[in-house]
């Protein structure tokens, strides 16, 4: 770390020559709270709450709701099994329901949350992006995306967001409004059954990985830590076995944040070890104030003691993400004081996630060369922090959050 003592403010002296780029937003304007800073929404503006759904019961409501209308309380989980275990919720399909009430009742416990708008998918195939309408039109999106071995599901916990960080396409519109539990399950679903339809295609020969979505990363639209007790009735619903939800492993849910730091330790305390990230994309205040506006809330130091605190609690290592600007984060001085940081508070906790940016054409925002890319990701793995460089799926079908949405809105 060529010995260099900083505190994290200032660029120190023996800093490489490249230039400092400041982040600047063009073509649209960073909504300002009345004392000129980016306007954080923390609260979901007051819309027209989503219809309560199956999914955003528990094992005992979703039995009371079905006593309630007169049936059994067993047929409760023949509904689940439709639901968590053959992703139906077609009643005609549910043929061991009593024909008579049968439509009625599913259309009460399980309404349709999500309308299919678009589909994209890119030319190989291994990868989808969903855009879908709630029920109130406002528009989220969710990309199915075939690894080796491995599906998984980025998905949105929040239509828009409301932390406005300027080189993210979802923050632009600021925050429509929480997702309920079930829109956020009715993802999961849905990719499940575009998946036993054979939908996504991209699977090598002799890979035997269950067709289905066994990972999650909730990195799609919204800040998931802001739609905090929704977020979680999600995550019970994913990790609860079949057929009361889908049997998915905590660990392979990752919740990513901007780090919202009481409601990560909140998260540290739940008995569910989920994937914690945190979106970190600057060690130094003085960048990540202007690039990710709730530092103005929680600096860099206080989200780092945070995400270290939810490894202390979890034993789960925790991931830094962050995203790759030329010019403007990406200097190798960064690159030291980052690894510098997390040092600082112990050793194999934590790795980092560089990802190359994904910009709007034409701006300041602009990916780093591959060059420095490598001498960020060396000088980190050197430090002895584990850092691998993430791939940017899905390029060509707007992969980067928001843009589907935003190009619809
Ligand atoms: N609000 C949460 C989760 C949604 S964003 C969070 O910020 O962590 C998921 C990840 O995508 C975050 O790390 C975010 O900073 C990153 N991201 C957003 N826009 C991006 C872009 N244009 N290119 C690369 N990564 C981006």
């Amino acid at each position: 770390m060529a010995g260099i003592r900083n505190n994290g403010t200032t660029r120190p002296a023996t800093a490489d020559a490249r230039p400092q780029v400041r982040p600047a937003t063009e073509g649209w304007q960073q909504k300002l709270d009345e004392e000129g800073r980016p306007l954080l929404q923390f609260a979901s503006p007051k819309r027209g709450k989503p219809p309560v759904h199956w999914a955003d019961l528990s094992v005992d409501e979703r039995k009371a709701a079905v006593i309630e209308r007169g049936l059994p309380a067993f047929r409760a989980k023949q509904l689940s099994t439709h639901y968590f275990t053959h992703y139906t919720d077609d009643a005609a399909a549910m043929t061991d329901l009593p024909a008579a009430g049968r439509d009625e009742l599913v259309a009460a416990l399980l309404p349709p949350l999500l309308t299919e708008v678009r589909r994209l998918t890119t030319d190989n195939g291994d990868t989808i992006k969903f855009l879908w309408k709630l029920h109130d039109g406002a528009l989220v999106e969710s990309v199915l995306m075939r690894y080796p071995g491995r599906v998984t599901l980025c998905v949105s916990s929040q239509a828009g967001c409301g932390m406005n960080c300027p080189f993210c396409a979802t923050g632009q519109a600021g925050l429509t409004r929480n997702m309920s539990a079930a829109e956020i399950v009715a993802q999961v679903v849905a990719a499940n059954r575009v998946l036993a339809e054979g939908g996504l295609g991209g699977r090598k020969k002799g890979d035997e990985t269950p067709d289905r979505v066994g990972n999650i990363v909730f990195m799609g639209m919204g800040e998931p830590l802001a739609n905090y007790a929704r977020l979680m009735s999600a995550v019970r619903t994913m990790v609860a076995p079949q057929p009361d939800g889908l049997g998915m492993s905590a660990r392979h849910i990752t919740v990513s944040t901007v780090g919202l730091v009481p409601a990560i330790r909140k998260l540290a305390d739940e008995s569910i070890p989920v994937t914690f990230a945190l979106s970190l994309h600057a060690p130094d205040d003085t960048l990540r104030d202007e690039l990710i506006p709730v530092n103005s809330r929680w600096k860099v130091d206080e989200a780092l003691d945070a995400a270290r605190e939810y490894f202390d609690k979890t034993g789960r290592r925790v991931s830094i993400e962050y995203a790759l600007i030329k010019d403007m984060n990406d200097h190798a001085w960064r690159a030291d004081l980052l690894a510098q940081k997390l040092l600082e508070r112990g050793r194999g906790w934590v790795h980092v996630n560089p990802i190359p940016l994904n910009p709007t054409p034409g701006s300041i925002w602009t990916a780093s060369d591959r060059d420095v890319q490598n001498e960020f990701v060396r000088r980190l793995n050197d430090a002895g922090i584990p850092t691998t460089l993430r791939d940017t799926r899905g390029k060509e079908i707007d992969g980067a959050c928001g843009q589907l949405a935003a190009a619809d809105a």
